[in-house]
C-alpha cells in the first residue's frame, strides 16, 4: 500500500501494480535481465558520481541480485537463470565493484562473510514490501550492511563449483535502483529504493531520459521527502490531493525536479533529457486540466527544468562536480 501511495506521490499515472512479478517466457526473462542491467548501470552512475555531495552514503556493489520466489514460473526462471540456490546474480555494472572482483552473471549466492543467506520467517515478516519481494529485500539489506563495514567475502556456486570472492564497495549516495515488471507506467521512491516499471522504461528514448526519471526519484530519497512529509503530518491517499497536503506534496515534487538536474549533470548525463522526456510524455500521456494538484503540469515542469539548467550553467564547478544547492544544507521542515 505504501508503494501505491508513493507512486501517486510521484506520478499521477495508472496505479502502480505488483500483481505480476515477472513475465515468464524465456525471451521475456532475457529482456528483463537486460532492462535490469540498464536501470542498475544508470542508477549506479548517478549514485556514485554524486557521492561527494550526499549526506548519507553507502558502499555500492554494482550488482543486482534476484530470488527464485520473484518468478511466477519457477521452471522458466531456472531454465534461464540457473538458480543453483535461491539467490543469484541477475545483473552487473560492467566496470563496477562486483564485476571487478570476479563476480559473474548467474553466480548463485550461498553465503555472505560465512553466514548462509537464509532469512527467518520473522525477518521476512518485518519487511514492508509485497511478499514476493521480501526475500530479495532482506538479502540486499544484509549485503549492504556487510559492505558498509568492510570488504565482504561472498561464497558463490558457479557451474557446480564453490568460489569465494572478496568484494569491496564503492562510495555512493544511499539509494538502490530496481525494475518492477508491470504494464503500468510509474516510478517511485520509498526513502531508500528507487523503482521504475518496465512499461515506463520502455518509454525512454535514451539513457539521458532514463537518468532524468531515476534522478528525480533519487532526489526524493536524498531530500528525505517521505520523512519530511510524515513530520509535517501530511495525509496520504486521496486526502493528499487536498489543500495543505497537496501544497506540501507539490513542494517536494518541485524540489525533486530541481535537484534532478544537478544529479544528472554530475553523473555526466545531459540534463536536457528531462526536458525531452517530459515534453514527449506530457503530450502523449499528460492529463492536462485533470492533472493532480500535487504535480505541476508538464509545461510548467519543463520551464522549471530550464530555469534550473540556467542556474547550473552559471554555477562554479568544483573538481568533483557541481554542489547541488538543495544538498548544501540539511533540508528544513516542510511548511
Ligand atoms: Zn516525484
Amino acid at each position: 500500500m505504501i508503494r501505491l501511495l508513493l507512486a501517486l506521490l510521484c506520478f499521477t499515472l495508472s496505479p502502480f501494480a505488483h500483481a505480476a512479478p515477472a513475465p515468464d517466457a524465456a525471451a521475456g526473462l532475457a529482456d528483463l535481465r537486460a532492462a535490469d542491467a540498464r536501470v542498475l548501470t544508470i542508477g549506479y552512475r548517478l549514485a556514485t558520481r554524486n557521492a561527494p555531495f550526499c549526506r548519507v552514503t553507502e558502499n555500492a556493489s554494482g550488482m543486482t541480485l534476484h530470488h527464485i520466489g520473484q518468478y511466477g514460473d519457477v521452471a522458466a526462471a531456472r531454465a534461464t537463470f540457473g538458480f543453483a540456490r535461491e539467490y543469484a546474480v541477475l545483473a552487473l555494472v560492467a566496470d563496477g565493484p562486483a564485476a571487478k572482483a570476479g563476480v559473474q552473471i548467474d553466480d548463485a549466492l550461498v553465503a555472505v562473510n560465512g553466514s548462509s543467506l537464509q532469512p527467518t520467517a520473522a525477518q521476512l515478516a518485518a519487511i514492508d514490501q509485497p511478499a514476493a519481494y521480501r526475500p530479495i529485500a532482506w538479502a540486499d539489506a544484509t549485503l549492504r550492511a556487510a559492505l558498509d563495514t568492510a570488504p565482504v567475502r561472498l561464497s558463490v556456486l558457479r557451474d557446480g563449483a564453490a568460489v569465494d570472492v572478496t568484494l569491496t564497495g564503492v562510495r555512493a549516495c544511499r539509494s538502490r535502483f530496481e525494475l518492477r515488471p508491470t504494464s503500468d507506467y510509474g516510478a517511485s521512491a520509498d526513502g531508500d529504493i528507487v523503482s521504475i516499471t518496465s512499461a515506463m522504461l520502455g518509454f525512454m528514448a535514451d539513457d539521458d531520459e532514463l537518468a532524468a526519471i531515476l534522478a528525480h526519484e533519487m532526489a526524493h530519497n536524498l531530500l528525505e521527502h517521505r520523512r519530511r512529509l510524515n513530520d509535517a503530518g501530511i495525509q496520504r491517499g486521496l486526502m493528499q490531493q487536498l489543500g495543505r497536503n497537496a501544497q506540501l506534496t507539490l513542494a517536494t515534487e518541485i524540489e525533486a525536479d530541481r535537484l534532478s538536474i544537478w544529479l544528472m549533470a554530475n553523473a555526466g548525463f545531459d540534463p536536457a533529457g528531462a526536458v525531452r522526456f517530459w515534453t514527449r510524455y506530457g503530450k502523449q500521456r499528460g492529463k492536462g486540466i485533470f492533472s493532480a494538484p500535487t504535480h505541476y503540469r508538464w509545461k510548467k515542469r519543463v520551464a522549471l527544468f530550464e530555469e534550473e539548467m540556467a542556474k547550473l550553467a552559471a554555477a562554479h564547478r568544483q573538481p568533483e562536480g557541481w554542489m547541488p544547492p538543495l544538498l548544501a544544507e540539511t533540508p528544513p521542515p516542510l511548511q
